[in-house]
Formats: C-alpha cells, sequence, structure tokens
C-alpha cells in the first residue's frame, strides 16, 4: 500500500503555479493587498468582493485555498462556510477577519475552517499558513484518490470473486465460513446468511468428510496447498422426496490454501484460516459418465458390451464361489440373422437387434445381465441362481419371446434363436471356461437344428472345445480329403422306380467317424469354408456320374445343394460349366438345390446367375420349401422348377391336422405354378400315401432309403427300384431321430 501513497515531502515543497487562491473580502484594499502578497509569494489569485460571489465561483471550481472574511454586508462569512460544507468542498478556508472574539474563532472553526488570520495580518504568517493549507489540501485529495483506486478496485475484485462460476468462500480458522460469493447460493441453494457461520462439515455429502477435512483445513500455501480434489457437497433440497439421490449431490473439484495473519498487531505467520474455490463438476461428471457408458456399452442396443459382461460376470463367479451359489451363463444367437441384414439391409437388421434387445431384457430380473456381444449374439447372466430349472424357463421364455411375430418397418418378419446354456461350477469355474461352453452349446443347438436351447455338456466338447478347432479340423478336412458324397434316391412315389439322387456330405473324421453336415455345414458357411467344399462336392458328385455312365448303370437326374455363399462367387456359374464339361455331362442331368434363404440374399444376382444355369439345362429346385420367407411373389423372380417340400410338414402329417392342411396348400400352390413337387423326409407309408393322394410325384426320405455311400449307391442304381424299409431298421434313421 506505502507505494500508493504519495510522500509528504514531496507536497510540501511542490510549487504548484497553477494553484489559484480565493479572496474574499467586501474591501477593496484588502483584497488587492492579499493578491499582492499571494503573487508575490508566487500563488495565482482569485477575488470575491462578497459572500455571493465568493459561492459562485466555488460551484464552477474547487479552490483549494480560500481566505475569507467574516464580516460582510449581505451574505457573511459564516454563511459561505455553511455553503461550502454543505456542498462537501474540500477547499481549505483560513479565515482573515478582524474579529477578535474567542466564540468568532470557535465558530468558524467548528465550521470547518481551517485556521484563523487576524487582521491586521503578519505577511509571514498569513503566507505559512496558505502553504500548510494547500499542503493539507493535497494530503487529502491524493488521500482521496487513494481510497477511491481502493474502493474500485475492491469492488472490481468483488465482481470477479462474485461472477466466478466456482463457488469462493473463505473459512474461519474454525472451519466456519466467513465469506461466500453470490454463486454459492445459486451452486448450493442455500442463501448467504445461512452459510457464513455454517461449518464446512454441515455441507459436505459424509462418505467425502474424511478427504474434506484434509481439503478444507487446509494450512498450507503456495504449490504445496490441496488442488483439485474432487468432492461431493449436499444441497438444500426442499422437496427431497421427489428427487433421485444423485441430485442431492453437487459434484465439485476443490482447491484451497491456508491464509496467514501478516499485520502488525498479530503476531507473524498466524493461521486465520482458508481460502477455496470449489468448481462445479456436473456436466464434466455427465460426460464423463457419459464416455464411461458408451465405452462399456453398446451403441445400438444400450446394453452392457462383451468388457461390462465379463467384468460382472467375473464379480458373479467370486460371489457365487464365496457363498457356494449357482450361475448361469447363455449364449443366444439369432437363427439366420445374416440374412435380414443381406435382404432387408443393414438399418432395418439394426432395428430387428434393438427389438430383440428389448424382447430378452422383458423375460429378465434385474440383477441379470443381459449384453449384446457382437453381431447377432447375446450373452445373458443369470447370478444366484437356486437350479438348473430356472435357467431352463428363462431360455423358454425367452425363445418364446424371440418367437412372436416382428413387424418393423412395415415388414413382417419371424425370428428365432439358438441358446447354449453352462452353469457354474457344473460347466466351468472361470470366465473363459463358462463363455467357451455356453458357446459349444449354443453350436449344438445350431447343429441339432437351431431354434432351441440346450446346456452344455461335456461329451459336446470330445475333441472340439470351441468351433475355433472345428473350424481347423474342418480346413484339414478338405486338404488331406475327408469328405464324401452320399447319395440318396428319389423315388417315384407311383410305382417307386428311382428317378433321381441328391448328393448329400458326408466328413469321414479319422477319430470321430462319420459326421453329418448339419454339425459342420453352419460354420463352414460362416467361415466361407463351403466354398472349397462345395466346389469339392460339385467336382466329386461329376466324378461319381461318370463313372456310373461307365458302368452302364441307367442316368438318373442328381441334385446337389448349393449354400448361398457358393451362388455369391463370381465364378459360381463358369465353375460349374466348367466341371460338366470336364466329365462330359449334360446340363440336364443335374439340379442344383438353393433354399429360399440362398436366394433371397442378392436376390437380382441370384435370379440371373440360375438363369444362366436353367439355360444350359440345369433344374433349380427350392429346397426345405415352407420354412423361410415362403412367398409367391419372388418365386416367380427365379426359374425354379421344383419344390422341394420341408421334411418338418411331412412328418408331421399324421400328427396334425394343421401340418397336413400346408401340405396341401404348398401342393396345389406349387401345380398352379406348374411345379415339380417333391416331398422330403418320407418315413411311413401313411405319409407317403397321403402325399401320393394330393398329387406328389415324387419322394425321398428314409422309407426308402438313408444317404448311401458311393458304393451302396452303385447297387441301388442297379436295381432300380426301390423297395419300402421299415424306418426303424434305417440305422442312420435312428442316429438323426435320436441323437
Ligand atoms: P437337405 O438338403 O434338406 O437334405 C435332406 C436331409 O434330410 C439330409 O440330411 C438327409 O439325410 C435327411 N433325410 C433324408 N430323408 C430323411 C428322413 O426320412 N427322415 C429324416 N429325419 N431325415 C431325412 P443330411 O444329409 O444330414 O443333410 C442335412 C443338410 O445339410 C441338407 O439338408 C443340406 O441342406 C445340407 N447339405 C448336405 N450336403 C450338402 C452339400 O454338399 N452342400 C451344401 N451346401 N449343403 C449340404
Ligand atoms: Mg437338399
Ligand atoms: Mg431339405
Amino acid at each position: 500500500m506505502n507505494n500508493v501513497l504519495p510522500s509528504k515531502k514531496k507536497i510540501l515543497s511542490q510549487a504548484d503555479p497553477g494553484v489559484e487562491i480565493l479572496v474574499v473580502d467586501d474591501e477593496q484594499a484588502m483584497r488587492e493587498s492579499l493578491a499582492l502578497l499571494l503573487n508575490g509569494a508566487g500563488f495565482a489569485s482569485r477575488a470575491a468582493a462578497d459572500g455571493d460571489e465568493a459561492i459562485a465561483l466555488c460551484r464552477k471550481t474547487e479552490y483549494p485555498v480560500m481566505l475569507l472574511d467574516l464580516q460582510m454586508p449581505g451574505v457573511s462569512g459564516h454563511q459561505v462556510l455553511a455553503e461550502l460544507h454543505q456542498m462537501e468542498m474540500a477547499t481549505k478556508v483560513v479565515v482573515v477577519s478582524g474579529e477578535t472574539s474567542f466564540e468568532a474563532v470557535r465558530d468558524s472553526l467548528q465550521q470547518g475552517a481551517y485556521d484563523f488570520v487576524r487582521k491586521p495580518y503578519l505577511a509571514e504568517e498569513l503566507l505559512t499558513t496558505v502553504r500548510n493549507a494547500l499542503a493539507s489540501y493535497q494530503l487529502e485529495k491524493e488521500h482521496r484518490q487513494v481510497e477511491t483506486a481502493l474502493r474500485e478496485s475492491e469492488e472490481l475484485h468483488r465482481y470477479i470473486v462474485n461472477n466466478s462460476p466456482d463457488f469462493v468462500y473463505v473459512l474461519d480458522h474454525r472451519g466456519n465460513f466467513t465469506f461466500v460469493n453470490d454463486t454459492a447460493e445459486d451452486l448450493l441453494g442455500y442463501s448467504r446468511a445461512e452459510l457464513l457461520g455454517m461449518h464446512y462439515s454441515e455441507l459436505v455429502y459424509e462418505e467425502d468428510l474424511p478427504l474434506a477435512h484434509y481439503v478444507f483445513n487446509e494450512r498450507r500455501t503456495g504449490a504445496r496447498s490441496s488442488r483439485n480434489v474432487e468432492l461431493r457437497l449436499r444441497l438444500k433440497v426442499e422437496d427431497s422426496e421427489s428427487r433421485a439421490f444423485e441430485t442431492h449431490l453437487l459434484p465439485i473439484e476443490l482447491s484451497s490454501v491456508g491464509m496467514y495473519n501478516v499485520g502488525h498487531n498479530v503476531k507473524d505467520g498466524d493461521f486465520v484460516g482458508t481460502y477455496g474455490c470449489a468448481r462445479d463438476m456436473t456436466e464434466h461428471k455427465r460426460s464423463e459418465e457419459l464416455i464411461n457408458f458408451q465405452a462399456y456399452h453398446d451403441q445400438l442396443t444400450a446394453l452392457p458390451n462383451r468388457a461390462l459382461f465379463e467384468d460382472r460376470l467375473g464379480l458373479a463367479i467370486a460371489h457365487a464361489r464365496r457363498y457356494e451359489q449357482s450361475l448361469a451363463v447363455m449364449f443366444i444367437d439369432l437363427d439366420r440373422f445374416k440374412l435380414i441384414n443381406d435382404t432387408l439391409g443393414h438399418s432395418l437388421g439394426d432395428r430387428v437387434l434393438q427389438v430383440v434387445a428389448g424382447r430378452i431384457q422383458d423375460c429378465l430380473r434385474a440383477e441379470d445381465t443381459l449384453s449384446r456381444f457382437g453381431g447377432d449374439e447375446f450373452t445373458l447372466l443369470l447370478p444366484q441362481l437356486d437350479s438348473e430349472r430356472d435357467a431352463a424357463i428363462v431360455a423358454e421364455k425367452t425363445l418364446k419371446r424371440i418367437s412372436d411375430p416382428y413387424l418393423i418397418d412395415g415388414h413382417e418378419m419371424f425370428l428365432s434363436a439358438s441358446i447354449g446354456i453352462a452353469l457354474y461350477p457344473g460347466s466351468g469355474e472361470t470366465r473363459e471356461a463358462l463363455l467357451r461352453a455356453a458357446d459349444v452349446a449354443m453350436y449344438h443347438v445350431k447343429g441339432e437344428g437351431k431354434n432351441g436351447f440346450s446346456f452344455y455338456q461335456k461329451s459336446m466338447t470330445a475333441g472340439w472345445g470351441e468351433h475355433l478347432s472345428l473350424e481347423r479340423d474342418l480346413r484339414r478336412a478338405i486338404e488331406v480329403g475327408q469328405f464324401e458324397v452320399f447319395f440318396q434316391p428319389k423315388v417315384n412315389s407311383r410305382d417307386q422306380q428311382i428317378v433321381g439322387m441328391e448328393a448329400l456330405i458326408r466328413w469321414r473324421h479319422p477319430s470321430r467317424g462319420l459326421i453329418y453336415p448339419n454339425q459342420f455345414i453352419p460354420l463352414a458357411e460362416e467361415s466361407k469354408l463351403i466354398v472349397p467344399i462345395g466346389n469339392w462336392v460339385f467336382w466329386a458328385t461329376c466324378a461319381e456320374i461318370k463313372r456310373w455312365r461307365e458302368q452302364g448303370l441307367p442316368e438318373v437326374r442328381v441334385a446337389i445343394n448349393i449354400s448361398a455363399v457358393q451362388i455369391e462367387q463370381p465364378d459360381f456359374v463358369q465353375r460349374i460349366l466348367d466341371t460338366l464339361t470336364e466329365f462330359g455331362i449334360d446340363g440336364s442331368q443335374i439340379e442344383v438345390e438353393v433354399t429360399e434363404h440362398g436366394i433371397m440374399k442378392n436376390r437380382e444376382a441370384a435370379a440371373l446367375k440360375l438363369g444362366e444355369l436353367s439355360q444350359h439345362g440345369i433344374s433349380i429346385a427350392l429346397d426345405d420349401f415352407g420354412t423361410g420367407y415362403s412367398s409367391l411373389s419372388y418365386l416367380q423372380q427365379f426359374p425354379v422348377n421344383t419344390l422341394k417340400i420341408d421334411k418338418s410338414f411331412v412328418q408331421k402329417i399324421e400328427a396334425e391336422e394343421s401340418e397336413a392342411c400346408i401340405v396341401e396348400a404348398i401342393i396345389s400352390m406349387g401345380r398352379g405354378m406348374r411345379l415339380h413337387m417333391i416331398a422330403e423326409g418320407v418315413e411311413t407309408e401313411a405319409q407317403l400315401n397321403y402325399l401320393k393322394k394330393l398329387g406328389c410325384s415324387e419322394v425321398q426320405g428314409h422309407l426308402f432309403s438313408a444317404a448311401q455311400s458311393a458304393s451302396q449307391t452303385v447297387e441301388l442304381l442297379r436295381g432300380g427300384v426301390m423297395t419300402q424299409v421299415p424306418a426303424c431298421t434305417v440305422e442312420e434313421f435312428s442316429f438323426r431321430r435320436f441323437h
């Protein structure tokens, strides 16, 4: 502060020629002699002949010093003094008067006069008085300026502090608020009056008190003081019922510094309190939470993602281990979801996933965790499971909800899912083991024809723990030639003549024996290994046809199954034609069996390619008809020759009236479109008779023969006519139905 105050010495020695002294006297001679005296001493002067004139001049300018006569006609010197007082003038008035009474001196001094000089005055005395008055005036003026500057600067700082978005406060040495800025009221909901005197601990959320004691009691200063410590303050909430608990708390970031008194009266270094500044972190926290949420949740469904799921699973396992409880992990995979994406587009696929996620969630308890693991895969954690049965109930409920019809953006669709369930501790005791087991069980369900659930069993992993190793085995199977083509006859329903053969792949595994396509085709399609496998099947089938011809066997049409992934290949058509040329086989001897899924994907491209095949005499059969989209309108776009009624309908012919109706409807529809009809999976005579009655000309099924190896097929072809065999004597049949 000292450096803002000018030194006294400087003021006294200052001879300012600009300073004008006002001389007020009714006697002209007096005015002139005083002016002469002042001018002689280097002061400028101004004269007023009476009180009125003096007051008028003072209104215009503030004179530093005035020499004032008391007794004047009209407005007296006393009145001038009173008026100056009224005007709050800082002018120093030296009364120069002939009055010598004590009262006159006292009154004028009381009225604010600076000094009193008696007439007749001594020149030196008067000049000294004038100089002192002037110094006093200047000193006061400087003082006022400093005061104003100080006040303004204090106002500025107060303004800054009050308008700071931060809560700024001062605590006394006991921890009570002695200053809070305006922001405190807005932020905390307390009035300033309530806050002042309050102990900081009343404001802090109790969980954060230990940390708060440390920061609010900050005694350190400078760089060692507390900076950016995160705490929660309690807000004043009027209606606590209606607000969520979190909204009672204000997350802040607090910085504080110890304050020490450096005044003269108190011993240096006395701790007087703490100054602090708390920043509202609500927004920051919110964005932090959002970022956190995004890191641990799937954006599409807002479900926990894989990382969060694995984390929760880890916790649930630890809990289950400690309390000797059980838990279940489920792998839920939508069946043929890829088809929806491929045919209806990804944005609709996304909508479907959202709806599915919501539906599964509906089947769960609050403590269960459903997560989107990726793509169309969901995982589910059921902690604290009472019994295996509970997991089965959830799985059943989930499957049922998923299978309810969907109407999304005007598209009606049906979905199913395959669920694999692993139980802790039976199926595994670690996160990895449980997830793997659930995955294996899920793939087992897919292999069994999808749409169902299955608990993990050790036998499922006997060899292929995960489908990764299955994939590895599949690659190897291609390299070393472990695949074989089997053939199943297609029979004329009237005379039971063999009219065709369907090529069906088998995998002769070195240690596992014969493996059926349902167990590896889905994975082969997923990994695109179906392309080399399918090419091989086509090639091996043609090689077999050539051999039959060389042996003079009757020429029958041979059907080969083709998957969607194969059709997608740019050389799909050319490769088939090349293979036919290689073996000298006419297109008319070949039929390709495609599923509705296979052609719905890239509908136009598929129609073109199949059209090309058709032009080369190859016929097109729609396999598993009735299980997919089954819409008449799209059928017309494809050069389809044959509808193959799916075995699931055929096999229910005796049992359920409605299924028989479906078969009837399919057959009459197919006939209406002049399509060739064949029923697959015919196992009983009753089924055969019913189909015959409806006019289905061709049948295929265990009633006549399961798929046979190439050498057995030669025998069948040699015979030419099939006899009906009781289904249960066929080894493959019993395997397929009961395994
Ligand atoms: P799919 O083309 O519908 O073949 C009919 C399946 O039903 C065959 O199973 C066949 O053995 C079985 N089956 C035949 N008659 C009966 C019966 O009376 N009762 C019962 N329960 N089943 C019967 P498989 O050989 O296991 O083939 C299953 C599926 O694998 C085939 O269904 C086909 O979609 C696919 N697949 C087979 N071979 C190939 C292939 O070379 N390439 C492609 N892409 N898929 C193939
Ligand atoms: Mg087929
Ligand atoms: Mg079929």
